[in-house]
C-alpha cells in the first residue's frame, strides 16, 4: 500500500467535495479523475475507503448480486472466485481500485462530515466537519451510503446484560463464539448470511425472527481456472458474461415486482421451504405471510437448513427483558444467553441519520425541514433549494432487484453533465425546480401503486406512513436512459451577483 500524502492545508475553494469512501464516493473520484479535475476531496468518516464492505466482516458476509456485476464496469476484473463474491474479495477490489487511481491522495479519512451550507450569494458551499476543519467547495456530492448507520433496538435490561452484545457490522472477531448461548435478533440480510456460518460452532443459537424473509436459492458457483482465463485474456467475453448477468436480473425480477406474478413465485418458495426443513410447524414458522418482494428478498441455501440442527431455535416469541446472563420472551421462557448479536439492520430513514447534520440551502431551506414529511428529491440526486449539491443513491434509486453500482454509475454520469452544463452556460448553480422533483415523485409514487411493495407489509423501504422513500420501481436501464442527458427546462440556472473570486479570496485569507 502507498502512503498517505498529507492534504496540504484548503487555501482555494474546491470544485467538488465528496462526502464518503464507498463504491459511490470513489467511482464519483476516479470519473472527475479521468475528465481531468483535480480540484476535489473525498472527506471520510472512516479510516479506509469501502464503505458497506470495510465495515460488513461478519462471518458468511457476501454480495447478493453477482460480482461480475457488482464491480465497476470501467474496472472489470477477471479472477472473480464465486459467482457471489465473499465480503473480503470485494474490499481487496475496493483497495485495489484504490490505489490503482491513487485515490488516498485525495482523501480525508478519520473524518466525519456534520453539516453543509450554501451561501447563495457567491454560489459555494462550506462543508463542516467534526475536526473543526471547514472545506469549501463549489459542488457537494454526498456518497454517504444508504446502508451504514446500524439499527441498535432498545431491549428493556440491556444495560444490566454481562454478556457480549455487538452489531453484525461491528463484528467483534476477538471474541470466541465457541460453546457459547448465542442470541441473534433479526432475520434480515446480515443475520441469514452469519447465522449458519456460526451455528456449528455454538452451543445454543437462538435465532430471535419478527418476521420471517423471503430466502429463495443462491445459484452459487466457484469460477472454473479457464473461466478465469478466458476472462483475462479476451475482455469480451467477461463484458459478454456481464450483460447476460444484468439482463437475466432484469428480465427474471421485474415481472416479479407485479403482486400477481409474485403470488405464483411464492408457491414455489413456500415448497422449497418446505422441502429444506424437516418439521412442518417450523417451516410453517418460517414462512411469510405477506406477498413475495414486498420486503428484500434474500438468498440463500443454508439457511432453511440450518433449522434442522438440535442447537439452533427459532424464537418466535417478541423479547420481554434481558437479564444479566438470560433472556426472556413475553410467554415467560427464559434462555440462558453469553452473546446477544444485533442483526438488526440499518437506520435508512435519511430524516433520523440526518437529524445532527444540518444542512441549509437556498434561503429558507433546511434539509430536516424540507424532508420532514419524507425524504423527497429529483431522480435520488438534486434536491429542491440545494443547488450544485448531490447525492448518490438517495431517496427513490436504491434497488431491490439489481446491482447499484450500475445505479451510482448511471449517477455520476449525470452529476458530470450538470457540472459540464454549468460551465458551458457559464452559471454558478444550478437547482432543480420544485415542479419538476413533485412530478417526479408523482411518477414514482404513482407506480409503486400497482407493485408488491404496496401490497401492505412494513419494510425498511418504507417510511411510517407507508410510503416507499427507497426503491427505483421501474427497470434499471429506464433510470440509465432517463439520466444520460439533463432536462433544461427542470432546474434553474443563476450566475451569482458576487462573483465567486470573492469567495476564494475569503478562504485564501482565512486559511
Ligand atoms: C451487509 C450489507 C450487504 C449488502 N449487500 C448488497 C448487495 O448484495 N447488493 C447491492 O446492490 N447492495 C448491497 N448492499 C448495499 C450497499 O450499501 C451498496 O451496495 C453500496 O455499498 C453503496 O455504496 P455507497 O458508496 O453508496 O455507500 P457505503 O458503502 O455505505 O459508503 C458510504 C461511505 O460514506 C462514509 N460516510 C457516511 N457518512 C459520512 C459522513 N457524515 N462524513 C464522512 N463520511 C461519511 C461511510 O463511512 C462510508 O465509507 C449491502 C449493504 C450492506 C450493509
Amino acid at each position: 500500500m502507498t502512503s498517505r500524502p498529507p492534504i496540504p492545508a484548503q487555501t482555494a475553494v474546491l470544485d467538488v467535495a465528496i462526502v464518503g469512501a464507498g463504491f459511490g464516493g470513489m467511482c464519483m473520484a476516479i470519473k472527475l479523475l479521468e475528465a481531468g479535475n483535480r480540484n476535489f476531496l473525498i472527506v471520510e468518516k472512516g479510516s479506509e475507503v469501502g464503505g458497506t464492505w470495510r465495515d460488513n466482516s461478519y462471518p458468511g458476509a457476501a454480495c447478493d448480486v453477482q460480482s461480475h456485476l457488482y464491480s465497476f464496469s470501467f474496472e472489470g476484473k477477471a479472477d472473480w472466485s464465486k459467482r457471489y463474491a465473499p465480503w473480503y474479495e470485494i474490499q481487496d477490489y475496493i483497495l485495489k481500485t484504490k490505489e490503482k487511481y491513487g485515490l488516498a491522495a485525495f482523501t480525508k479519512f478519520d473524518t466525519e462530515v456534520t453539516g453543509a451550507h450554501f451561501d447563495h450569494e457567491t454560489g459555494i458551499w462550506t462543508v463542516n466537519t467534526n475536526t473543526g476543519a471547514t472545506v469549501q467547495a463549489r459542488h457537494v456530492v454526498l456518497a454517504s451510503g444508504p446502508l451504514h448507520v446500524p439499527q441498535v433496538p432498545k431491549i428493556k435490561g440491556m444495560e444490566k446484560f454481562k454478556g457480549k452484545v455487538f452489531h453484525s457490522a461491528q463484528w467483534d472477531h476477538s471474541y470466541d463464539l465457541t460453546g457459547k448461548n448465542v442470541v441473534s435478533i433479526g432475520t434480515g440480510g446480515s443475520a441469514i448470511q452469519y447465522c449458519p456460518e456460526i451455528a456449528p460452532q455454538v452451543k445454543q443459537l437462538y435465532v430471535f425472527q419478527r418476521t420471517p424473509a423471503w430466502v429463495i436459492p443462491r445459484d452459487e458457483r466457484t469460477y472454473f481456472g479457464i473461466e478465469k482465463a478466458l476472462f483475462e485474456k479476451f475482455p469480451i467475453i467477461r463484458k459478454l458474461h456481464r450483460a447476460r448477468l444484468y439482463w437475466s436480473n432484469e428480465s427474471r425480477v421485474w415481472p416479479a415486482f407485479r403482486p400477481q406474478n409474485a403470488r405464483a413465485v411464492s408457491q414455489l418458495v413456500k415448497l422449497f421451504i418446505r422441502f429444506q426443513v424437516k418439521d412442518k410447524a417450523l417451516a410453517e414458522k418460517l414462512t411469510p405471510d405477506y406477498t413475495f418482494g414486498c420486503k428484500r428478498v434474500l438468498i440463500s441455501n443454508k439457511y432453511y437448513p440450518m433449522f434442522n440442527r438440535k442447537n439452533v431455535e427459532l424464537v418466535t416469541d417478541g423479547i420481554q427483558e434481558v437479564r444479566e446472563n438470560s433472556i426472556v420472551t413475553r410467554d415467560g421462557i427464559e434462555r440462558p444467553c453469553d452473546c446477544i448479536i444485533l442483526g438488526t439492520g440499518f437506520i435508512v430513514d435519511p430524516r433520523i441519520y440526518m437529524k445532527d447534520f444540518p444542512c441549509t440551502g437556498l434561503p429558507g431551506h433546511e434539509l430536516n425541514k424540507d424532508w420532514k414529511d419524507g425524504a423527497e428529491s429529483y431522480y435520488g440526486m438534486t434536491t429542491t433549494g440545494y443547488p450544485n449539491l448531490f447525492q448518490l443513491v438517495g431517496p427513490n434509486s436504491a434497488l431491490g432487484h439489481n446491482s447499484i453500482i450500475f445505479m451510482i454509475e448511471a449517477q455520476v454520469h449525470y452529476i458530470q453533465e450538470c457540472m459540464r452544463l454549468m460551465k458551458e452556460k457559464g452559471v454558478d448553480y444550478m437547482d432543480v425546480k420544485a415542479s419538476a422533483q413533485r412530478r417526479f415523485n408523482e411518477d414514482v409514487q404513482e407506480n409503486i401503486k400497482g407493485t408488491v411493495w404496496a401490497t401492505g407489509c412494513v419494510s425498511w423501504y418504507q417510511q411510517e406512513d407507508g410510503k416507499n422513500f427507497t426503491i427505483w420501481p421501474w427497470s434499471t436501464w429506464k433510470y440509465w436512459l432517463e439520466t444520460r442527458k439533463v432536462k433544461e427546462g427542470d432546474y434553474l440556472f443563476t450566475k451569482c451577483q458576487k462573483p465567486a473570486l470573492k469567495a476564494v479570496a475569503k478562504a485564501k485569507a482565512e486559511a
